[in-house]
């Protein structure tokens, strides 16, 4: 089964990541001077709107997808790769219906094989991202505001350290022009 992007199309509500998960991107758009534009954008899209970096315009990315793949989140990387576990224990894989069709029965409807257990389970990696930041990983959002929060986070950070540099500059200019 290729790469349909249906999971991309969804309304941004039903794709929740944590602010912790954008931090990269976060940092690449201020750095590439796009921070701004992507904050703009982010503030004027609706709720039932898909995710933000969902690019539809087949002119600029050969296939359409995601702007920033490399640094999508971890949803999106594991969302048809991994396994949820079930109330009773057992591990599910996270699929959708489409996809759970295509791998149990391939695509001749005849059934296949596959082993859960040698899935990624993504409560693992949740874990893991909860002790990369508490603080930024401990509340899921829907993507675009997820991304609209990591945004604002770091130009915050960013803000502030330019308020620390500026402080050391003027505190050391004026120990360096102290009268005698
Ligand atoms: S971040 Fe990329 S892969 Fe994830 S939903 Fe958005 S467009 Fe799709």
């Amino acid at each position: 089964m290729g790469s349909c992007r249906k999971c991309c199309q969804t309304p941004a509500y039903n794709i929740e990541v944590t602010m912790v998960e954008f931090i990269p991107l976060a940092f690449h758009l201020f750095e590439a001077g796009e921070a701004d534009e992507w904050l703009t954008r982010l503030s004027n899209i609706g709720d039932d709107e898909p995710c933000v970096l969902l690019e539809r315009d087949c002119t600029r990315l050969p296939a359409g997808g995601c702007r920033y793949y490399q640094l999508r989140p971890m949803i999106c990387r594991l969302f048809g790769f991994s396994a949820a576990i079930m109330r009773n224990g057992l591990l599910s894989p996270v699929l959708c219906r489409l996809a759970k069709r295509s791998l149990l029965f391939g695509d001749n409807d005849q059934p296949i094989s596959h082993t859960e257990t040698t899935l990624p389970v993504l409560a693992d990696y949740a874990r893991k991202i909860f002790s990369l930041d508490p603080y930024l990983s401990g509340r899921q959002y829907p993507i675009n505001i997820a991304l609209k929060k990591a945004l604002e986070y770091v130009g915050f950070k960013l803000y502030l350290c330019k308020i620390s540099e500026a402080l050391q500059d003027s505190t050391s200019f004026s120990s360096e022009h102290q009268c005698p």
